[in-house]
C-alpha cells in the first residue's frame, strides 16, 4: 500500500514513552522508528521522564502536531510508567480527542480487557510492534479504518527487523545508557517472569549486530547494556560478542569499554570462563538471576536451576574474574518462607557477589505465577508495580519488613558506601543481623527514603555500638575507611582526565572507574 506523497509530507506520528530516568534511552521506540518504512520521515521520537506533570507533557506532545492534520501518538507502556501514562492519555483525549492514541509495550500486552488506559486509547498493539505498529498506522492513515481495538503484534523473521542503533543520537551516546540486544526471548519458564511466555530465544544475525556495535563504538559509545534475557545461552555467540569487546579493550586500554550482560548462573563452560578472565577490572558486569536457592520453590515456579553449579560459578567469578557481579534474589515467591529466604540470602552473601539485588515478587500482567494464588494465598497490591503484600507463609507485617530490608540493603550494602562497615553489620548471620538493623532503623527514623548519607552513617554507627555491642575502635576504623574510600573516589572523578599514552591494566581500570556507574566504581575503590 503506497501513501500519497502529499499525505506523507503533512502527517505526523509521534513515538513517546516515559523513561524511569533521563539516562535510560528507550530501545523500544528506536526499534519502532527504524521499522516505520515509508512512514519514517514523518515519524519522530520524543521521550519524557516519570515525575513530570501530565499537563506539561500533553502540552509538549500537542506542540508537535501540524494543525489540521491527523496526528498519531504511540505510547510505550511499562510497569514503571503505566499510572502516569494513563493520566497523560486521559488529559490528551480530553483536550484533543481527534489525536489517535496507540498503546504498546508489556504492560498493555496482556489482560487487555480490564485496564483503564486501554479504555481511553484508540488502539493497542500487543507483543512485538516492529511490523504491526507501522501497518496499523498505514491503515489509520489510508483506511479502511481498523475495526478492532486490540491488535496482536506479528513476530516477523528476525532478519526482517531493521536494527535501530544508528538512531541513538550523539547526545544519547555521550550521556545515556545504550541498551542493545543480540537476541530476544528466553527458553526458560520461570513463572514470575514475562519472558516465560516466549518459550524460546531468537537471535539476531550476529555479524550484522556486531557491525552495528562497531558503528556505535566508532561514534564514541563505551557503555553497552545488553538486554538479552540470557547472554550465555549460545556459547559460540557469547564468545564472539566478548571477543568484540576484548579487541576494543586491547586496542585502546586507556579508553575502555564497559559491557553489562544478564547470565544464567549454572552454565559457564570453560571456553566462556577463559574469555571472562581476560576482561580487566571495571569493564564487565554480570546480572545473575538466582531468585531462590529453595528447590521446592524452584519446582513450584518452573525454574530450572542447578543450585550447586550456580553457587560454584558465582564463587569462581568472584575469585577468578574481575566481573562486577549483581545477583538477583526474589522474596515472596510461593512456598518461600522467611527462614528459607534467609538461608538462601546467607548462602549468597557467603559467595561474595558485589551486589545482591533483593527484589520483592511482583505480579506482572500475563505471567503464570497467578496459578498459585489460591493455594499459596498470594495477595498482590492492585496498583502497579503489583508488589506482593502477603502470602500463606509470610504475613503482611513481615512482607513489609522484607521490603524495608531491601531498601536499606540497597542504601547500605549495594551502594558500596559502607564496604568496610558491612562485614561488621553482617558478621556471621547476614540476614538476621541486617534484618535487626533494618527493624531498628525504621523504628528510629520512620523512613526508608531520603536519609542523608551522614545521617545514615551515624545510624549505622549507633546501631553497631549500642545495639550490636561492636568495639568502638573497630567501628571507627571501618567507618573512616568507608569515608576515605568515598573521598578518594570523589577526587578520582575530579582528576585530570588526560591519560598517558600507554597504561597498565590497573591504571586503565582506574580510568574506567571514572566513567563507570557510581556503585561499581565504589566497589572497585573499596
Ligand atoms: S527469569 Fe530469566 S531465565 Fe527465567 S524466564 Fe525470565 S528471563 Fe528467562
Amino acid at each position: 500500500m503506497v501513501l500519497a506523497a502529499l499525505a506523507i509530507r503533512t502527517m505526523t506520528i509521534l513515538l513517546t514513552t516515559l523513561n524511569a530516568r533521563y539516562s535510560h534511552a528507550s530501545l523500544g521506540l528506536r526499534y519502532l522508528l527504524a521499522n516505520m518504512g515509508e512512514l519514517q520521515p514523518v515519524t519522530q521520537i520524543q521521550e519524557f521522564v516519570i515525575g513530570a506533570r501530565s499537563t506539561d507533557i500533553v502540552e509538549k506532545i500537542l506542540a508537535l502536531r501540524t494543525p489540521g492534520e491527523k496526528f498519531i501518538v504511540g505510547f510505550g507502556v511499562y510497569i514503571w510508567n503505566v499510572i502516569e501514562t494513563t493520566q497523560i492519555v486521559a488529559v490528551l483525549k480530553r483536550v484533543a480527542p481527534d489525536v489517535v492514541v496507540i498503546l504498546g509495550g508489556p504492560e498493555v500486552s496482556h489482560e487487555t480487557g480490564d485496564q483503564e488506559i486501554i479504555r481511553l486509547a484508540d488502539y493497542v498493539v500487543t507483543g512485538w510492534g516492529d511490523v504491526s505498529f507501522p501497518a496499523l498506522c498505514q491503515q489509520i492513515l489510508q483506511g479502511p479504518q481498523p475495526l478492532m481495538k486490540v491488535h496482536a503484534g506479528l513476530q516477523p523473521p528476525m532478519a526482517e527487523i531493521q536494527l535501530p542503533y544508528h538512531l541513538y543520537s550523539d547526545q544519547d551516546i555521550r550521556h545515556r545508557t545504550l541498551y542493545v540486544e543480540a537476541s530476544r526471548g528466553c527458553p526458560f519458564k520461570c513463572e514470575f517472569c514475562l519472558s516465560a511466555l516466549d518459550k524460546t530465544a531468537w537471535p539476531f544475525d550476529i555479524d550484522q549486530f556486531l557491525q552495528e556495535m562497531e558503528g556505535l563504538y566508532q561514534r564514541g559509545a563505551r557503555l553497552f547494556k545488553f538486554v538479552d534475557r540470557t547472554f550465555n545461552l549460545n556459547i559460540k555467540t557469547s564468545l564472539k560478542i566478548m571477543q568484540f569487546f576484548l579487541d576494543k579493550l586491547e586496542a585502546a586500554p586507556h579508553d575502555p569499554v564497559y559491557a553489562h550482560f544478564e547470565v544464567v548462573p549454572d552454565h559457564l563452560p570453560d571456553a566462556l570462563k577463559e574469555g571472562i578472565q581476560k576482561f580487566p577490572e571495571g569493564s564487565l558486569q554480570f546480572e545473575i538471576g538466582i531468585q531462590s536457592f529453595n528447590t521446592e520453590v524452584q519446582a513450584l515456579i518452573s525454574r530450572k536451576q542447578n543450585n550447586d553449579k550456580a553457587a560454584e560459578n558465582i564463587r569462581w567469578l568472584c575469585e577468578h574474574s574481575h566481573a562486577h557481579l549483581h545477583v538477583d534474589l526474589i522474596a515472596g515467591l510461593p512456598g518461600e518462607t522467611m527462614e528459607s529466604f534467609a538461608q538462601g540470602f546467607n548462602k549468597l552473601v557467603a559467595l561474595g557477589p558485589h551486589e545482591i539485588q533483593f527484589g520483592i515478587l511482583k505480579r506482572l500482567r500475563g505471567t503464570p505465577i497467578i496459578r498459585h494464588t489460591e493455594a499459596y494465598q498470594l495477595a498482590f497490591d492492585p496498583q502497579p508495580p503489583y508488589t506482593i503484600l502477603a502470602n500463606k507463609d509470610i504475613a503482611f507485617a513481615d512482607m513489609q519488613r522484607l521490603i524495608r530490608f531491601a531498601r536499606y540493603w540497597d542504601m547500605i550494602a549495594n551502594s558500596g558506601r559502607f564496604s568496610h562497615s558491612l562485614p561488621l553489620i553482617l558478621a556471621d548471620a547476614a540476614f538476621e543481623n541486617f534484618m535487626a538493623l533494618s527493624d531498628w532503623m525504621f523504628a528510629n527514623t520512620d523512613a526508608t527514603h531520603r536519609i542523608a548519607l551522614d545521617k545514615l552513617a551515624a545510624l549505622v554507627n549507633k546501631w553497631l555500638l549500642e545495639v550490636q555491642g561492636t568495639a568502638a575502635e573497630a567501628i571507627q576504623l571501618a567507618m573512616s575507611s568507608d569515608y576515605a574510600g568515598q573521598a578518594m573516589h570523589k577526587q578520582g572523578n575530579k582528576s585530570d582526565p588526560s591519560a598517558p599514552p600507554r597504561q597498565t591494566r590497573k591504571e586503565a581500570s582506574r580510568e574506567a572507574a571514572k566513567s563507570l556507574p557510581q556503585r561499581q566504581a565504589r566497589h572497585m575503590a573499596a
